[in-house]
């Protein structure tokens, strides 16, 4: 996949040559991926400063910021924001990024920060499987909930004096995928706020702010960080005032990451580029290997050239992801075939360097048939992988 054009040329300009943070510009993802979020560098410090643990900081006299208590702000924050902020929007000094306990504690915040009782809200009805507990809270506070499919932009459709649109793209499990463009334009015409959940893609992926949303939301805790080790979310926006409103939303509840949780991710986005180019390009190597088997239905993956969404997701996409899903023809077959897998952990969740895969409808939450299984695409040599998985299939069907 190329860089856009637009890749770390806009920045300050600290000289000729060179972008914010002392880039080349046009620096390429690998390299903001190492560099993102770094401090100048001090003598005798390390590069990337270790998790500071601290409940409260010293604060003589009147209470002036940055830091003051361990619910506001932490010094180790600061530095992770600064990295994701880079990677969402870069050279876009204006954009202001905050880190969250998770991917749900960042999408409460935009949701319950934006919306006031007598609001009306758009929400895809095939999004991350916790949106319609979310939903159910909106309409307890007197919000109303409109919901449509992601596909074919059908959200369009409920639109109508809403005050918050939000989009999934590609969503979680079904690989569905909009014009983010195109429904941004619709909205901001009427007034509408727009947010992406940009879990699945990775800033890598596709920059939501970029195509002109308002905000970019999304679960850390999968290929962002990619180990499975932590959990993390993230909010990415320019406007200062509706981003006031996400940070006291993030004070009142309290869902704040650790510093040592957020010294791991930053810690982990060194690799990012690295590992998303990996899993992303076994995970079309895996796709077109499903492709011939004919027990295999209803496959999808953005990245395939026939895919429903490819023709989309390649005008706003810079890279597909790694999750890859389809149907087998029964439950059982399903259950059998993850037995059978050596290679492939049956756990939740995405993005990892081990690959996982899982029966979906066993949450009961998702639309989903009985024999759908969404794949997670490590960083495993990829001839093996897809061995596995052919061997698993084979198996399987006895
Ligand atoms: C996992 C996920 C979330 C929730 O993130 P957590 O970190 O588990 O709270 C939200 N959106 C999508 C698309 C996800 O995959």
């Amino acid at each position: 996949m190329n860089d856009s054009a637009a890749d770390g040329t806009n920045g300050t300009g600290q000289g000729a040559g060179l972008a914010a943070g002392g880039l080349p510009v046009g620096a390429g993802d690998g390299t903001r991926a190492v560099r993102a979020g770094l401090p100048e560098p001090v003598k005798h410090e390390p590069t990337l400063p270790g998790p500071v643990f601290a409940a409260h900081f010293h604060l003589p006299g009147d209470p002036t910021g940055p830091y003051t208590y361990g619910r506001d702000e932490n010094p180790t924050w600061t530095l992770l924001e600064s990295a994701i902020g880079e990677l969402e929007a870069p050279g876009q000094q204006d954009v202001r990024t905050l880190v969250f306990a998770s991917g749900m504690a960042a999408i409460s915040s935009v949701l319950f920060s934006q919306l006031r009782a007598g609001d009306a809200v758009v929400l895809p009805d095939d999004g991350y499987q916790a949106l319609p507990l979310a939903r159910a809270q909106l309409e307890a506070f007197g919000i109303e909930v409109r919901t449509a499919p992601t596909g074919g932009d059908a959200q369009l459709d409920v639109l109508d004096g809403a005050r918050l649109l939000w989009l999934e793209s590609p969503s979680n499990p079904g690989l569905d995928v909009c014009d983010i463009r195109r429904l941004v334009e619709a909205a901001h015409a009427q007034g509408t706020l727009v947010a992406v959940d940009n879990t699945l893609a990775t800033p890598l992926g596709q920059r939501p702010l970029e195509l002109g949303a308002d905000f970019s939301v999304a679960s850390g805790t999968k290929q962002l960080t990619g180990h499975g080790d932590v959990l993390l979310g993230y909010v990415a926006g320019r406007d200062g005032e509706a981003m006031a409103a996400v940070r006291r939303w993030r004070k009142i509840v309290g869902a704040i990451p650790g510093p040592m949780e957020a010294w791991l991710a930053h810690r982990s986005i060194a690799t990012l580029q690295l590992r998303v180019d990996r899993q992303n390009a076994s995970a079309l190597a895996l796709a077109e290997a499903l492709r011939g088997r004919p027990e295999v239905t209803g496959l999808r993956y953005p990245g395939l050239a026939d895919d429903p969404s490819h023709k989309v997701a390649s005008q706003q996409m810079r890279r597909y992801g790694c999750v890859v899903s389809f149907t087998l023809p029964t439950r059982t077959r399903a259950e059998r075939f993850l037995q059978a897998l050596r290679l492939v952990d049956d756990a939740t969740s995405f993005g990892g360097v081990r690959s996982t895969a899982e029966r979906r409808g066993r949450w009961g939450g998702d639309a989903v048939p009985e024999g759908f299984v969404r794949f997670s695409v490590g960083a495993e040599d990829p001839a093996d992988l897809v061995a596995d998985v052919l061997r698993a299939l084979d198996e399987s069907a006895g």
